[in-house]
């Protein structure tokens, strides 16, 4: 690692939750602990590593316990685990995750087609979350990923108004952080900036993550918006893991390997180290045979002269 500044941005690795949970393949367990080994060494300071979930439902996760339980070996990373409601929250906690992330929709449509439940109902559940987390584990941070805050297949648009009032209602309830989720990836840069914008107006330092998605070819420029109107978390997966199902060919994650380039390249230090970054991807690669990995700087390398 050249970069001699302390990182001024948190890269929050989502591949093995969200990547993995999008492919159809299953990973075995001994690969994924390989791959998380080879994210945290490469300079990964926050990784969502598992979903705590029925593993009827999603057998990718059959094995969340485990892999929360290794994956804290390392102390420089932070482990983070999606828990859909009260019951995952509690197996969550009880694998020692150290940091929560649950999904709250900001359009009703999404929420009850994917949950049963609306808005409105998902802050109740995150409060049920929240006393349990103050009991068991007072000390773990309570992160809600927002989905479908910048429009949504189902319903089409989501008022921004929406969003907010939302984003105010889980503040309220007393969460760690709120971020918004580019779900379906119809967002663009003039809107990720007015939407965070408010966002840090009425909720200031609860403003988390931007969570975008490559589905349009927007991801790298919603981040960059993003980034200009002062946030400075941003999920991604390596290989952009997770591909989109209605767009063959473009990935649903913003890919970590372009998102750092772009960072760096701008100035703003990761934190991550290049070429063992490109080590975590050899290591994806084994476990997930013949799954297609994106990014664009990792086939052509870094320009002459570089290093990250
Ligand atoms: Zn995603």
């Amino acid at each position: 690692m050249t970069s001699i500044h302390a990182p001024e941005v948190l890269i929050s690795e989502v591949g093995p939750r969200d990547g993995l949970q999008s492919v159809k393949a299953t990973m075995p367990t001994a690969d994924k602990l390989r791959w998380i080994d080879a994210l945290a060494a490469a300079g990964l300071r926050e990784i969502e590593v598992a979903s705590f979930v029925p593993a009827k439902l999603l057998p990718q996760m059959a094995d969340a316990d485990r892999v929360v339980q290794h994956a804290l070996r390392h102390t420089g990373v932070r482990v983070m685990a999606l828990v859909p409601n009260l019951r995952g929250a509690q197996a969550a906690l009880m694998a020692g995750a150290q940091k929560l992330t649950l999904p709250v929709s900001a359009s009703a449509a999404h929420s009850m087609a994917n949950v049963r439940k609306t808005p409105e109902a998902m802050v109740e559940e995150v409060k049920a979350v929240l006393r349990l987390r103050d009991e068991m584990a007072p000390g773990v941070p309570v992160e809600i990923g927002m989905s479908t805050a910048f429009g949504c297949t189902l319903q089409g648009s989501v008022p921004e108004d929406d969003v907010l009032r939302l984003a105010v209602w889980l503040a309220q309830a007393g969460v760690d952080e709120i971020g918004l989720s580019d779900t379906t990836g119809m967002g663009n840069p003039a809107q990720v900036r007015r939407l965070f914008k408010r966002m840090f107006q009425e909720i200031g330092s609860l403003t988390g993550s931007a969570h975008m998605h490559n589905t349009r070819g927007l991801g790298l420029a919603n981040c960059l918006a993003a980034h200009e109107v002062g946030v400075r978390t941003f999920d991604s997966s390596l290989g952009g893991l997770g591909g989109c199902p209605y767009a063959p060919g473009a990935s649903g994650n913003v890919v970590t390997e372009d998102l750092v380039f772009m960072l760096e390249a701008m100035g703003v230090s990761t934190g991550i180290d290049w070429s063992l970054l490109m080590a975590a991807r050899e290591s994806l690669r084994t476990g997930l045979p013949g799954e297609p990995l994106y990014g664009m700087t990792p086939e052509v390398g870094l320009p002459k002269g570089w290093s990250i």
